[in-house]
């Protein structure tokens, strides 16, 4: 008998007892999205060693249990469509508020995540690794209106603490670092870079800065202005008399709302009609001459958003990425234990397990490789990071932000698949909201192309991949991770031998080879940690 042969003692499926099977499927999914992990937790402890893993633990905890509970039913109310942010550009007395209102879920999500100090450890440097276990949380969620806000908040704290004068510091960080999202005095940012003709050619930005006796002001349009309701928008902008090019461009911190509380001369015209990550409100912005205050000297201030700001951004979209990846795996994991079909639950079946392996294969290892440069990130920031560490973080955040965001599709994907028709119906899982957020993952903050072009550009200017191996060498363990070193070093220096128009579709092919050996170094490092494998018993 096949496994498609319903045994004649099995009684068949009816509708009754199908609804009770995926009722268990719902109570089946995990109870909280932190200790459940065994794997996050292991590469949680194997980049903070115990002590820092033990402080971390119980918020952790906590928060992982929110996030498998309360915070999933807010996220599910707040993206139903007649939930989704809508614009209110005028009161009724005719005066412009420019205001995006939010369902009230939408503050209460919000509330719980940035309590638990995902933002407000920036005050410290060095806690990367626990912000971002928490912003892995978040990303179980996909977009959950609140993934984009806090990378564009996080970049704009780092810019800030990195360029901002005292005062501007002074003003802004506090606010920034406010533990409750709903109280006035906290602030959150967005980031504003692309315009209509200047997406990944942003050389092409024609919106101006104009000095005036109170500081600067903006002019121009935005096209993509994602969390168009924050606070605190980062902007580029070119001075007047400034070269052309990326060069001349200035960053500038612009408040939504000027000190009266009416707004700072960004007008919206509407909010972007997306496919994905559509409970975050992105708007289509004009500028009319809105007070800025430059970050840091003008000079060099775009140099600076793609150092700082935008590495911060990538690394959190691979950091969403992967949390959309786990979540992926516990909906396809319980629901193949509770469907049946053929007298069974469907995970008998080889090609079903085939798929579970292949979205936990890609999880696992895009939790490893996303980590390792998260703790790089830390070494950065504590002082204790080497050249070659910086050099590795430079050329895998681009590499990784590409890779982890086209996987994340290819998981969700293949997650759907397992559930059948019911995978592609929006109020049975949530797997189709994640696939659409995904599909902006891969987008925004550079497109494939533009990576790969940028890494292109590094590996020739710096030689970059001579850092990348020797940190991979650190990492491999097993003799077949080893030898992919060996041939991917010799592919990157066939491709950097090419001319222009071969190196950089072959890149991208490289770029797919090398990210996997990357990601398999990194999970082998944290297997041969043999503190990490055994986290102490109260911890499992
Ligand atoms: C939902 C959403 C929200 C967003 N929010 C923001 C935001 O808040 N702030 C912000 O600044 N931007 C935001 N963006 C914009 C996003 O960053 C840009 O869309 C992205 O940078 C690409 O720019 P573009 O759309 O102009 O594409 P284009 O630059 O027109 O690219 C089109 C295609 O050409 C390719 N291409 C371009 N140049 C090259 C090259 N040199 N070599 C090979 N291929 C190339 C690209 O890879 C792409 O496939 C958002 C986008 C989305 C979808």
């Amino acid at each position: 008998m096949s496994a498609t042969d319903r045994p004649a003692s099995v009684p068949a499926p009816t509708p009754e007892s199908t609804r009770r099977a995926l009722s268990a499927w719902e109570l089946d999914k995990a109870a909280n999205h932190f200790t459940s992990d065994l794997d996050l937790r292991r590469v949680l402890h194997h980049h903070l060693g115990a002590r820092m893993f033990a402080d971390a633990h119980d918020g952790l905890t906590a928060f992982g249990a929110e996030s498998a509970t309360e915070i999933d039913a807010l996220v599910r109310e707040n993206n139903r469509d007649e939930n989704l942010p809508v614009l209110r550009r005028w009161d009724g007395l005719g005066h412009r508020t420019e205001a995006v209102v939010f369902h009230p879920s939408y503050a209460e999500i919000g509330r719980r995540i940035y309590r638990t100090g995902v933002i407000g450890r920036y005050a410290e440097p060095g806690h990367d690794r626990v912000q971002m276990a928490y912003a892995y949380l978040v990303g179980h969620h996909g977009e959950g209106g609140h993934l984009c806000p806090l990378a564009c908040t996080a970049g704009l704290v780092k810019i800030l603490q990195a360029r901002g004068d005292d005062d501007l510091k002074a003003r802004l960080l506090p606010g920034l670092f406010h533990l409750d999202r709903t109280a006035p005095q906290h602030f959150h940012g967005a980031q504003f870079l692309t315009e209509i003709q200047g997406g990944s050619d942003v050389g092409a930005n024609v919106v101006t800065a104009r000095k005036t006796p109170d500081g600067w002001a903006i002019s121009g349009e935005k096209w993509f202005c994602s969390v168009i309701d924050a606070d605190l928008y980062l902007v580029t902008a070119r001075p007047e008399g400034a070269p052309a090019g990326t060069a001349g461009l200035g960053a500038f911190v612009v408040p939504r709302l000027r000190a009266d509380g009416s707004p700072n001369g960004v007008h919206v015209r509407r909010l972007k009609y997306k496919l994905g990550t559509r409970s975050m409100a992105s708007g289509e912005a004009d500028f009319v001459d809105a007070l800025a205050w430059p970050i840091g000297a003008v000079e060099g201030g775009f140099k600076a958003v793609v150092d700082i700001v935008l590495n911060t951004s990538r690394l959190y979209n691979a950091v969403g990425a992967c949390g959309i990846m786990r979540r992926a795996e516990i909906e396809a994991t319980t629901y193949a234990r509770h469907r049946e079909a053929f007298g069974g639950p469907i995970d008998r079946f080889p090609l079903v397990q085939r798929s579970l392996r292949f979205i936990a294969r890609e999880r696992r290892l895009a939790v490893a490789g996303t980590f390792e440069l998260v703790a790089l990130v830390d070494r950065m920031a504590l002082g204790t990071a080497s050249a070659d560490d910086r050099a590795v973080f430079r050329l895998v955040v681009n590499m990784n932000k590409y890779w982890t965001s086209v996987r994340s599709t290819a998981a969700v994907h293949e997650a759907i698949e397992v559930l059948g028709g019911n995978g592609a119906i929006e109020d049975f899982s949530v797997l189709p909201r994640l696939w659409r957020d995904c599909i902006v993952l891969e987008s925004w903050e550079g497109t494939h192309n533009v990576l790969t072009m940028q890494v292109l550009r590094d590996l020739h200017r710096f030689r970059l991949h001579e850092a990348y191996f020797r940190h991979l060498e650190t990492l491999a363990r097993h003799p077949e991770t080893r030898a992919r070193l060996v041939a991917d070093r010799e592919a990157f220096d066939r491709v950097l031998s090419m001319p222009a128009e071969e190196a950089s579709p072959a890149l991208r092919d490289l770029i797919d080879h090398t990210m996997v050996t990357w990601q398999t170094a990194c999970w082998e490092a944290v297997e041969a940690n043999a503190d990490a494998a055994s986290i102490p018993e109260g911890f499992r």
